[in-house]
């Protein structure tokens, strides 16, 4: 690999974390060491992730940058496509989303892809590059009628060689067990923010169902993907509530993804931020969110979702930074513009970045220490 400034170049063993347990220099009196950071643990109380955010940025971009390191390839981002594979109709009423009843977003409501659709989408993401397809379907939960198509579609993903990953909102455990027999890689289900702040964006399901699907997919065998959305309006508390029901499950998700809320017109937090545009997250507060990811969840690829379009290459390098290493490619997620593919190809060429090939460091080796942690 292009050694980086810092960095010798050699390959780091990821297998066992650092071990020096020296003070971090530039803390005057720091609260936390190499060694704490560079642990799984699954025990972090709020206020050890309210001291992290409020690290000097700085200071908490090196230290997150040095967690990143110890278990991730630093110039390596995974690239992923997402593909809606049946919009809009969603009986749910999530406050930031288009494609819920409730919202007067113009999102027309489409029945579930054609198998055959979804998998030529599938293959032209191959194609582009990326190592996961994502696909997500807006639904309360699936119907056990939609189940044979969705079955067919991870298989027939999963065939071509490319990793799968479903959200289709909350599943039985029977639901669960029947996507891990088709070989499903990958299930999204976001937890979106703070136990207290979720019921004041979502009322139709509460945090525990969410917490009850987690733990289907997961005893299930199948990997997990779990993160949020902040800009909703919430406070700094709400983004170390959200980071430490993550960072508390009983096993870190392999991916969080971190989106920055894309305000739809015609949603309620869409309508609510054209009103208060200060509510729009600041990037630093951003980043710091991403840092914290990193910190509490070392072993889990970080993934910078929606939001990124209208972010500076700058920021999006400091999230790179601060440890983010996976983000979606193509020019739309789900229903919300997204950089597009020449534009992410210029951003890695100017940040000396490249694709993600080889195995995320929680389902390789280092899965070992998240069992440890359990
Ligand atoms: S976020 Fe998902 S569950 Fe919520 S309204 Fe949108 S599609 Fe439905």
């Amino acid at each position: 690999m292009v050694p980086l400034p810092g960095y010798a170049g050699e390959d780091l063993d990821r297998s066992t974390p650092p071990e020096q347990d020296l003070p971090l220099p530039l803390s005057p009196e720091p609260a936390l060491t190499v060694r704490d950071m560079t642990e799984i643990r699954t025990d972090w109380t709020r206020e050890d992730i309210a001291e992290i955010f409020a690290l000097p940025f700085t200071e908490l971009l090196f230290q997150a940058a040095s967690v990143h390191r110890a278990h991730h390839q630093p110039d390596e981002v995974q690239l992923c496509t997402l593909l809606s594979i049946k919009t809009g109709g969603c009986q749910e009423d999530c406050g930031y989303c288009s494609q819920s009843v409730k919202a007067d977003s113009g999102v027309k409501a489409s029945k579930l892809m054609d198998v055959q659709e979804v998998l030529q989408r599938a293959a032209q993401a191959k194609d582009a590059g990326s190592q996961r397809f994502c696909m997500g379907a807006a639904w309360r939960n699936p119907k056990d009628r939609d189940m044979p198509s969705i079955i067919s579609i991870v298989k027939g993903v999963r065939d071509m060689g490319l990793e799968s990953c479903m959200t289709l909102g909350m599943l039985t455990p029977q639901q669960a067990a029947m996507l891990a027999d088709a070989g499903l890689d990958y299930y999204n289900h976001n937890i979106d923010s703070s136990p207290e702040y979720y019921e004041r964006v979502i009322s139709t399901r509460c945090m525990s169902d969410r917490l009850d699907t987690l733990d289907h997919v997961r005893n299930a065998g199948i990997n997990v993907c779990s993160g949020g959305i902040v800009g909703m309006g919430e406070t700094r508390e709400d983004r170390v509530g959200f980071i430490h029901t993550l960072a508390t499950l009983p096993r870190h998700p392999e991916s969080v993804p971190v989106n920055a809320l894309v305000p739809v017109k015609g949603t309620v937090l869409g309508d609510m931020l054209a009103d208060t545009p200060l509510a729009k997250i600041d990037d630093i507060e951003f980043v710091r969110t991403v840092a914290a990811a990193r910190i509490t969840m070392p072993l889990s690829m970080v993934r910078l979702s929606a939001g990124r379009e209208s972010m500076s290459d700058a920021t999006q390098a400091l999230c790179f930074m601060a440890g983010a290493n996976s983000i979606f490619t193509g020019d739309r997620l789900l229903t919300a513009p997204n950089a597009g593919d020449d534009q992410d190809a210029a951003l890695f060429a100017r940040l000396g970045l490249k694709p993600l090939t080889g195995e995320e460091p929680a389902r390789a080796g280092c899965g070992a220490l998240q069992e440890a942690a359990e």
